[in-house]
């Protein structure tokens, strides 16, 4: 095969190792190369794992000369964002509190993917503890968008959308807890997907807010997609939020049709708040599906204007309790100088957080202590139930839902970093998503003048993955514009 096999979809390699025409080696190999090339202007990576690749990619290739079945992803170079527990390497979270912390076990969705075959490249940048939407949160270094490099690559889950996107993994891992994987997937220009919370176990990710938290893919296609949720999803017994719900084949949703299908979009997404430019793309991508036969309708999410206030108030809440258990006792960071146990706890975080994440734990620890639990942290359960209503209450007229995944594309560093709102609004469109609980897509729908992507959310019925992947695959089918590589500069 021809020298680029970096820019190969999982499919394709797995195709490919699966005829012959390549090996996994050759394909782990060719994607190293990728990652030293690229890496010194993207920094997607917070550790590559080159000689743990390499041997494992040997190892898939021998069973596979030996007539064995190494599992539906063997020889698929992946990526891991640094929440993810895994037992090569180390899980910080890129933070200082937990540099260098090795975890004692993987995670389910770890295990799930090695035990399909995957061969993992090493851990990807994120905000420290998921918390922020450029990536700029990270104690490690600043990942830079792919597509300008003066760019930030969204976040959380920065630098698994930017290796994507720069082909420096076939497939990267990320978490979404109210947006991080799909707004940077927008901002990069690939496919990310949130999944149905419960969807997938959430065993051996470290906890954000664990209401809101889901683990999911980014991917260069709706096939990759298709091919990664049927590994990854499924009950998980050490994850009791995990569901019980039989796991589809999701491959039967590659199928090019969309007639009669009902596309809701909400009138609470367009107004001012959209740019021109982004709602032009936004609508240019409905067009598309309406041209395959799917119906527009209009639906109404009255009460998902307060979701970000509801957001803020929900995920700092669970972060200050999740978060607790880093005080310097059992593992990370403790600071030399404590003499007493108060004092640890004092100059641990305070020097082992980051100013963004010490923000959260004051306002959760705030929303929840006497006296004002009842006027934040309950009346903001209580708008939660509205806004899951108002879903439930949109689907009765439509099968998905389509709004834009950001407001803006991507913006340059140091934009948004003094005024956290302004940073905590680039999550206008996805932080609802998760409060409802229900799926979530974003898929690149062109580019704008100024060459930067823009993303359209798909968004769908619990547990209905399968039309949003179904949707992904008619739009790429049809969309019309070859999806032209970031030009890294
Ligand atoms: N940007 C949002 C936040 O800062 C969402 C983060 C996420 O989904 N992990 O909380």
């Amino acid at each position: 095969m021809g020298q680029e096999l970096f820019r190969l979809k999982a499919h394709e390699i797995r195709g490919a190792i699966r005829r012959g025409e390549t090996t996994a080696t050759e394909v782990t190999q060719s994607v190293l190369g990728r990652i030293g090339a690229v890496e010194g202007k993207v920094q997607a990576y917070t550790e590559i794992w080159g000689d743990y690749a390499q041997q494992r990619a040997a190892d898939i290739d021998r069973r596979i000369k030996a007539g064995e079945d190494p599992g539906p992803l063997a020889g698929v170079p992946i990526g891991l964002k640094d929440n993810y527990c895994t037992t090569e390497g180390t899980t910080g979270c890129c933070s200082k509190i937990l540099k260098g912390f090795r975890s004692p076990y993987n995670g389910t969705v770890v295990e799930k993917l090695l035990d399909a075959g995957a061969v993992f490249l090493g851990k990807l940048n994120m905000d420290e503890f998921a918390m922020g939407s450029s990536t700029e949160n990270s104690s490690v270094q600043k990942t830079r968008n792919p597509w300008n490099l003066r760019c930030v690559p969204g976040g959380s889950s920065g630098g698994a959308a930017a290796g994507i996107a720069a082909h420096e993994a076939a497939v990267t891992m990320g978490s979404d807890t109210g947006g991080s994987i799909r707004q940077p997937a927008a901002l990069c220009g690939c496919l990310g997907l949130k999944p149905t919370y419960g969807r997938v176990s959430r065993y051996g990710l470290v906890a954000f807010a664990s209401s809101l938290d889901q683990i999911g893919p980014f991917t260069k296609d709706a096939e990759d997609m298709a091919l990664i949720m049927g590994v990854i999803a499924g009950r998980d017994p050490r994850d009791s939020t995990s569901a019980d719900i039989p796991v589809p084949d999701y491959s039967k949703a590659l199928r090019d049709d969309i007639k009669g299908l009902r596309i809701g979009l909400p009138k609470e997404c367009f107004t001012d708040a959209l740019g021109a430019e982004m709602r032009e793309k936004i609508l240019a991508a409905v067009e598309v599906l309406k041209a395959q036969g799917a119906q527009v309708v209009e639906v109404s999410l009255p009460h998902t204007e307060y979701a970000i206030a509801v957001y803020y108030i929900i995920c700092t809440a669970e972060a200050s309790a999740n978060l607790a258990r880093f005080d310097g006792v059992r593992y990370g960071y403790r600071h030399p100088d404590a003499k007493s146990v108060e004092d640890m706890y004092r100059l641990s975080k305070s020097h082992g957080y980051g100013p963004e994440v010490q923000r959260r734990i004051m306002l959760g620890t705030y929303v929840l202590s006497s006296g004002y639990y009842d006027a934040y942290y309950l009346k903001a359960q209580k708008v939660r139930a509205l806004i899951k209503k108002d879903f439930e209450d949109a689907f009765q007229s439509c099968d998905i839902i389509a709004t834009p995944t950001t407001p803006t594309p991507a913006f340059e560093f140091g934009a948004k970093t003094d005024d956290p709102l302004e940073m905590y609004l680039s999550d206008i469109y996805t932080s609802s998503i998760n409060l409802a609980g229900i799926p979530g897509m974003s898929i690149p729908c062109g580019l704008t003048a100024s060459k930067l992507p823009a993303g359209l959310q798909l968004l769908g019925k619990p547990f209905d993955e399968e039309t949003l992947i179904r949707v992904a695959y008619a739009y790429e089918k049809h969309s019309g514009w070859e999806r032209a590589d970031a030009p890294i500069t």
